[in-house]
């Protein structure tokens, strides 16, 4: 069985002060064991290092973006390598911030993951259309050519967790309904059957993000091919995350 997977991405949000409590209050919080689910929070670059000795052990972090190769004359990057060195497990990529607001192409984020997972990173790759792609009837083509992008680059799969988020549902308050984001993960399951193999297919998680949080998280959860979340806004509620830990 693959084990369900919540990560919270904080994007480009918090002050010292709100970090440390968000911490504080994850740090208190009586949720199912990590048998039951596997939990990710995704502080911006500069609180990584704080979050990640003062969180409890069984939750981990994950940077929200890494260099595509090794370090060097690269001014303003973060090389995979300096989050291996920092204790960082793992790393967001491909978010479709970064795709739109900086032009990274379906080719430099297989580079970038192929790159990640070399160093020994977990990678949280994240796919997903936009609104205008969906209304047009692209939406598989569009997650499928994301996917081998990143396929064409990537031999093993363990320790890749895809990520599902329609652009139009982050940000926004209109989360997929249940069916549409399954229709989408079973879709890419069967892509990752026919074009990587089955047993790729069967264990690879596929999690959803676009507008997740307490209220809507547990029918989005029940969903056959969703394996969890990766969310925003509600991951900066505490006590919204909590409602998802506790319910998916
Ligand atoms: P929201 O949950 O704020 O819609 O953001 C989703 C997301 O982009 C997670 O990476």
């Amino acid at each position: 069985a693959r084990k369900f997977f919540i990560g919270g991405n904080w994007k480009c949000n918090g002050t010292l002060e709100e970090v440390k409590k968000i911490v504080s209050m994850l740090n208190e919080a009586e949720i199912p064991s990590e048998n039951v689910v596997e939990v990710f929070v995704s502080p911006p670059f500069v609180f990584l290092p704080l979050v990640e000795s003062l969180l409890r052990p069984d939750f981990q972090v994950a940077a929200q973006n890494c260099w595509v190769r090794k370090g060097g004359a690269f001014t303003g990057e973060i090389s995979a390598e300096m989050l291996v060195n920092l204790g960082i497990p793992c790393v967001i990529l491909g978010h479709s911030e970064r795709r739109s607001l900086l032009n990274e192409s379906d080719e430099f984020v297989g580079d970038k993951v192929a790159y990640a997972l070399s160093v020994g990173l977990k990678v949280i790759a994240c796919i997903g259309e936009t609104l205008q792609q969906r209304e047009s009837g692209s939406t598989m083509a569009v997650v499928a050519a994301q996917t081998k992008a990143i396929a064409e680059k990537v031999s093993n799969w363990a320790n890749v967790v895809l990520a599902y988020e329609p652009v139009w549902a982050i940000g926004t308050g209109k989360v997929a309904t249940p069916g549409q984001a399954q229709e989408v993960h079973l879709e890419l399951r069967k892509w990752l059957h026919d074009s990587v193999g089955a047993e790729v297919a069967a264990t690879t998680r596929i999690i959803y993000g676009g507008s997740v949080n307490g209220a809507n998280c547990r029918e989005l959860a029940a969903q056959p091919d969703i394996d969890g979340f990766l969310v925003g806004g509600a991951s900066l509620k505490v006590a919204c995350l909590l409602s998802l830990m506790k319910r998916h």
